[in-house]
């Protein structure tokens, strides 16, 4: 069988494996991307935060994902019962970027894999990853395409960005659930005709459309939107018929949206997802590092997978140049946790959403503006920076402001 010999073999061509393929090819390594599907392919996950910008402008893509003119994006907007809570990412504690895009992802993910391969990073689409095998560091893994021809690359590292592919924990049983109930999601594009002009494309808005269910509403440039119901997959037996019967009767169900969005053209049959939640029992090993939506992906509901995608391509990228440049890397400090304080406090934030914690918390008359903004900081993505109480107490912040919500109120 024909031999390739690479320094880093990159599975997977989303936001994940690109990022990561570009900081080690401008290392001056040998890297190749392995990709199972032709680009443009469909994948959800189109409202960004503004942290991801970081990892994009190291990886050298910022310029050509501006050319495409993708929406700005510069806030989060809940709503309840008609109230409403703006975040604003120029608001945010945290100094930092406070802008995004929201992106349709095939469009995205393709501009991304076009960089990099004009950067001189080889993509092999229509090509899947089948079996790896280590000795030490070194790998040696099988490739199939889809003519069924199979070849072998031979790495110093892999750096597997497969997404909800799992290549190396599903090959070597890494799998692990994840302690976050099963969900479910129905979803479309629509061609939104009756979107307002002033505030509402330039951010996410998020709908609580009852307790655990909620909606997200996500305007990209080209005049269609992203919307799609989320929760508990018990509430969605209630509705029947096909898929777009049931998102028309979901859309009618609820007040913010049945007036813009009766009638709207939807741009592809409705698509189901369930329980999205998982991990794997390591994150890295000898020759290989885990990244992306393959080390724990957890819930929609603050857009924070690209943004754990990339920022974990960015470090892991790093850690692999050093590592290849014959460095000491201790991957347990400066990767497994660096990793999971940014998915531990997004994870915080997602079991206080489902709880109603964080409705006591957006949806209370006179906030405090410090208060909020370092909150904003973790809707804009910056989960690292300890200096904010909101991160780095985050696994008692959120309760006790909730508390100390109710209990001001209760005396009004
Ligand atoms: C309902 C829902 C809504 C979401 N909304 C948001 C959101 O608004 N914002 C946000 O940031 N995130 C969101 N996400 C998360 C987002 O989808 C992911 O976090 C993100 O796509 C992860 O990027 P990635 O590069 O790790 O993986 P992916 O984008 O999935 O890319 C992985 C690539 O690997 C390839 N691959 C898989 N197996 C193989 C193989 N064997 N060989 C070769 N290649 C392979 C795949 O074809 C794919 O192209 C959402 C997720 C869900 C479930």
């Amino acid at each position: 069988m024909k031999i390739e010999k690479v320094d880093v073999l990159v599975i997977g061509a989303g936001p994940s494996g690109t990022v990561a393929a570009s900081i080690v090819n401008k290392a001056g390594l040998k890297v190749k991307i392995v990709e199972k599907l032709k680009f443009p392919r469909f994948v959800i996950g189109e409202s960004l935060l503004p942290r991801c910008m970081e990892a994009l402008t190291e990886a050298g893509f910022i310029d050509a994902v501006k050319e495409k003119g993708f929406q700005e994006k510069f806030g989060a907007k809940f709503v309840k019962n008609g109230k409403v809570c703006d975040y604003l990412f120029a608001d945010q504690f945290t100094p930092g970027w406070n802008w995004t895009w929201q992106v349709p992802r095939a469009e995205f993910d393709k501009t991304l894999a076009d960089t990099v391969e004009k950067m001189g990073v080889p993509v092999s689409y229509e090509t899947t990853v089948t079996g790896i095998e280590f000795n030490g560091s070194d790998s040696i893994t099988t490739i199939e395409d889809n003519n069924g021809n199979k070849s072998q690359i031979e790495a110093r590292f892999i750096i597997d960005g497969s997404g909800y592919g799992r290549v190396i924990p599903r090959l070597f049983n890494l799998d692990k659930p994840s302690n976050l109930p099963p969900r479910r999601t129905l979803f479309t594009h629509v061609v939104d005709t009756k979107r307002s002009t002033d505030d509402e494309p330039n951010r996410i808005t998020i709908i609580v459309h009852q307790k655990g269910i909620w909606i997200w509403v996500i305007p990209f440039s080209n005049g269609l939107t992203s919307v799609g119901f989320v929760g508990d997959p018990e509430f969605f037996k209630q509705y029947d018929g096909s898929n777009e019967e049931q998102l028309r009767k979901l859309i009618a169900s609820e007040p913010y949206l049945r007036e813009r969005m009766n009638d709207v053209e939807m741009v592809f049959e409705p698509k189901v997802l369930e329980s999205w939640s998982t991990t794997s029992e390591k994150f890295y090993g000898d020759g290989f590092v885990l990244t992306g939506n393959v080390t724990e992906f957890l819930d929609p509901v603050f857009s924070s997978g690209v943004t754990l995608a990339v920022v974990s391509s960015q470090m892991a990228a790093n850690l692999v140049i050093r590592k290849l440049n014959g460095e000491n890397v201790d991957w347990n400090k400066e990767y497994l946790e660096e990793m999971m304080q940014g998915i531990n406090t997004f994870r915080s934030y997602v079991m206080a959403w489902y709880e109603g914690t964080l409705d006591t918390i957006f949806f209370a008359d006179n906030q405090v503006e410090k208060i909020k903004s370092m909150i904003c900081s973790v809707l804009a993505g910056y989960v690292w920076d300890n200096n904010n109480p909101y991160v780095k107490n985050h696994k008692t912040a959120l309760h006790k402001l909730a508390r100390t919500v109710e209990l001001r109120d209760s005396l009004i």
